[in-house]
């Protein structure tokens, strides 16, 4: 199976993907988790989208699309994979197709979550995660236990630098501006699901379970 996620920040990706990935055992490959692994381990990818990232603006195509067309070539995706927070752009979304037709593959379905602007602003500045095991907290609907200390690992639990509401207003923007055209992009193609993402962390499952259960 082969899935994209597509949504706003904050319209819950990560957390429908996690059930996905469990469900189908599949590849899950989050281009922001990727970026953020090299960032902090300051190889010269992370270097080079580090500033983009800090101001919630997208990295450039071209260094995003070598990314993926590697990492998607690695053996655990051979058996299917779920793409969260890729493609971004039509360029990216064209340069994909590219790929896939190259390796003789295709997509199963694109998701679209739907969430409203405020919910997503709401969700985000009260967004908290671990710093080392990237375990997701809420300051009011999930707090970790003990204050800052990650209930899994003990890690350290911090906001992301993107997650303050200046930033999260900006990534709103690019999303409308630059990531909402792809909507319309797999809707021409036929590829497109669409999901109320304000309710149950399970709806994607449960509505794919119909068309990929096996
Ligand atoms: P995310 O965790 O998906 O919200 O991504 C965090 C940040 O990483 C974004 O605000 C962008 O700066 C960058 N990023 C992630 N994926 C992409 C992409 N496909 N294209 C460009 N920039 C990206």
């Amino acid at each position: 199976m082969r899935i994209i996620l597509l949504g706003p920040p904050g319209a819950g990706k990560g957390t429908q993907a996690e059930s996905i990935r469990r469900r189908w055992n599949i590849a899950y490959i989050s281009t922001g988790d990727i970026l953020r692994a090299n960032v902090k381990t300051g190889t010269e990818l992370g270097r080079s989208a580090k500033d983009y990232m800090a101001a919630g603006k997208l990295v450039p195509d071209e260094v995003i699309i070598a990314m993926m067309e590697l990492r998607l070539q690695e053996p655990d995706a051979e058996s299917g994979f779920l793409l969260d927070g890729f493609p971004r752009t039509v360029g990216q979304a064209e340069a994909l197709d590219a790929l896939l037709s190259r390796l003789g593959l295709k997509l199963d379905v694109v998701v679209e979550l739907e969430v409203p602007d405020d919910v997503v602003v709401r969700r985000l500045s009260s967004r908290r995660v671990c710093r080392q095991c990237g375990e997701i907290y809420n300051t009011t609907a999930k707090p970790a236990k003990h204050g800052d200390v990650c209930d899994k690992c003990s890690g350290e639990v911090i906001q992301r630098d993107d997650d303050t509401e200046e930033v999260i207003r900006e990534r709103l923007a690019v999303f409308h501006d630059q990531t909402a055209p792809l909507i319309e992009y797999y809707r021409d193609k036929g590829a497109l699901l669409k999901v109320d993402a304000t309710g149950a962390k399970d709806a994607v499952v449960e509505l794919l379970e119909g068309s990929f259960g096996r």
